[in-house]
C-alpha cells in the first residue's frame, strides 16, 4: 500500500509499504477514506519528537471503512464506516474506566520511555513516534486500529466523511481545551494561536457559552478567518503588546481564561524570541515558551490556563512565581478523544457544529509532501490540509480473520 513515511527533519515521502494485518483478536482494519495533516505532524516533521525513525508511517486523524475484523470485534463488523480517535485506548484500565482515554496504561507498548522521562506512561497514539508505541499511522491507504471495540465511533449514514474527520482529533481537542476553562456566562477567554486547533478552540469556548473570545496570532489570514467563524476579538502578537492590550480590553483585569494552542514551536517578538530559538537548536530547551509565559502574564487572578500546545520536554525563564502569586489554575494534555465524541457526532449530525469550516486543502495523498511543505510555512492560506488516498490498484482487501 502507499503511506506517507517520515525519513528525516523535513523530509516526508510517499512509499509503497506492506499492507497491515489484524494481530490481536480485537483488531480491525480500516481503509482509509480520509487523513489529514495536524500540527502535531509539524512537530515530527521539524525533528523537535524524540525517538522517530526512518521509515514510520505517519498520521493519525483518520477516517474510512472496516475491511477486515478479528473475531473478538463485536461492535463494528466489515463495511461500518468509522472514526478513529488519535489515542489508543484499552478501555480496561483504572485510566480509561476513568474516562482519562489518551492516559491509558496498556496501549503503549513503549511505556519505559515515557516513564523514564516523564516519570510515568502514557498511552500509545498512531504514528507519533516511538515514545508513543511505534504504531503506524493513518496517512495510508490502509491502517491497523487495535482496541476496535473502545475507540471506534460509528458514522451516522448520510453524513459525509469530511464533516466528521476531524473529529478524530482536534474538534475533541479543542473541545477539551473549552470544557477545560470551566466558562461561566460573561467569560472572556482568549486563545493563543489561529490554527485548526485554535478555531476550534473558539468554536468550542462559543458553544459551552462563553461571550467573549481573542484569538491571537501573527497570520492575517488566519486572524480573518478567527474573527470571520468564531466572531473572535483578534490580536496579531507582533503587532501589539498582547498582556497589556487584554487587560485593557477587559477593564483591567484579563481574559477568566486562557488557551494555549500554539505548543512547542511558539514564536515570540525581539530578543526574546532570539533567545527561545537558539537554547532550542543548542538543545538547552526543548520547548520554546513565548506564548506560555504571556498566558501566565495575561490571565486574570484566580483564572485558568488551558494548555492543548504540546510540549514534548523542558522549557526556560517559566514565570512559576506568577502562576502561584495569581493562583492560577493549570490543566492540559493530550486530548481524551473518547470522552467527547459520542456527544459531538450529535451535534454534526444535529449540524449545531460543522467542523469541516476550516479546512482550506484538499490533496492526494500522493501529494503529502507538497501538503507537509504549503503548512509549515503556513502558505496559500493554509488552515487545514485533508489527504485523500487513491486506492488506485485494483487489488483483494486484506481478508477477515
Ligand atoms: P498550527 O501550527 O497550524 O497553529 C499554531 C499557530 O500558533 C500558528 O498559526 C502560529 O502562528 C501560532 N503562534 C505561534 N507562536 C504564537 C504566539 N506566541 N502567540 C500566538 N500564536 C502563536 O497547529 P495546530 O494544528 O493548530 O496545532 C496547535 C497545537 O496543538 C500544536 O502544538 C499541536 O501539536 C497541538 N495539538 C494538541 C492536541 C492535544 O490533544 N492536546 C491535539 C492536536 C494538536
Ligand atoms: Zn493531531
Amino acid at each position: 500500500m502507499r503511506a506517507v513515511c517520515w525519513h528525516g527533519k523535513q523530509d516526508v515521502r510517499v512509499d509503497t509499504v506492506p499492507d497491515p494485518e489484524i494481530v490481536q483478536k480485537g483488531d480491525v482494519i480500516v481503509k482509509v477514506a480520509l487523513t489529514c495533516i495536524c500540527g502535531s505532524d509539524l512537530h515530527l516533521y521539524n525533528g523537535y519528537v524524540p525517538t522517530m525513525k526512518k521509515g514510520d508511517i505517519l498520521g493519525h486523524e483518520f477516517v474510512g471503512e472496516i475491511v477486515a475484523a478479528g473475531p473478538a470485534v463485536t461492535r463494528f463488523r466489515v463495511g461500518d464506516r468509522v472514526i478513529v480517535p488519535f489515542p489508543i485506548s484499552c478501555g480496561a484500565c483504572w485510566y480509561c474506566k476513568h474516562e482519562l482515554w489518551s492516559l491509558c496504561d496498556n496501549s503503549n507498548p513503549n511505556s519505559w520511555m515515557m516513564e523514564h522521562i516523564y516519570g510515568d506512561t502514557g498511552g500509545g497514539i498512531f504514528g507519533y513516534s516511538h515514545l508513543y508505541g511505534g504504531y503506524a499511522g493513518g496517512q495510508a491507504e490502509y491502517v491497523r486500529v487495535p482496541f476496535a471495540d473502545v475507540g471506534l465511533e460509528k458514522i451516522p449514514d448520510g453524513i459525509p466523511y469530511e464533516q466528521v474527520v476531524l473529529l478524530t482529533d482536534i474538534m475533541p481537542t479543542g473541545y477539551q481545551a473549552a470544557v477545560y476553562c470551566n466558562i461561566n456566562p460573561g467569560d472572556t477567554v482568549a486563545v493563543w494561536g489561529c490554527g485548526p486547533v485554535g478555531l476550534l478552540a473558539m468554536k468550542s469556548a462559543k458553544l459551552l457559552g462563553t461571550e467573549r473570545v481573542i484569538g491571537i496570532d501573527r497570520f492575517p489570514d488566519r486572524l480573518q478567518m478567527a474573527h470571520n467563524q468564531c466572531q473572535a476579538e483578534v490580536l496579531n502578537y507582533e503587532e501589539v503588546d498582547v498582556a497589556e492590550q487584554l487587560q485593557n480590553m477587559t477593564g483591567g483585569r484579563g481574559p477568566d481564561s486562557c488557551i494555549d494552542a500554539v505548543g512547542l514551536e511558539a514564536r515570540g517578538t525581539g530578543i526574546e524570541d532570539v533567545y527561545d530559538l537558539v537554547k532550542q537548536t543548542l538543545r538547552l530547551e526543548t520547548d520554546r515558551a513565548s506564548a506560555l509565559r504571556q498566558l501566565v502574564k495575561a490571565c486574570r487572578k484566580g483564572g485558568t490556563l488551558s494548555i492543548t500546545g504540546v510540549y514534548s520536554g523542558f522549557i526556560d525563564k517559566f514565570p512559576m512565581g506568577a502562576i502561584f502569586a495569581k493562583g492560577l489554575t493549570v490543566r492540559g494534555g493530550q486530548a481524551h478523544v473518547h470522552k467527547y465524541l459520542p456527544h459531538l457526532v450529535q451535534l454534526v449530525a444535529e449540524q449545531q457544529i460543522d467542523p469541516s469550516s476550516i479546512i482550506t486543502h484538499r490533496m492526494s495523498l500522493e501529494d503529502a509532501p507538497e501538503g507537509y511543505r504549503t503548512f509549515v510555512k503556513k502558505q496559500d492560506s493554509c488552515i487545514k490540509i485533508v489527504l485523500k488516498p487513491e486506492h488506485a490498484a485494483p487489488k483483494s482487501e486484506p481478508a477477515s480473520a
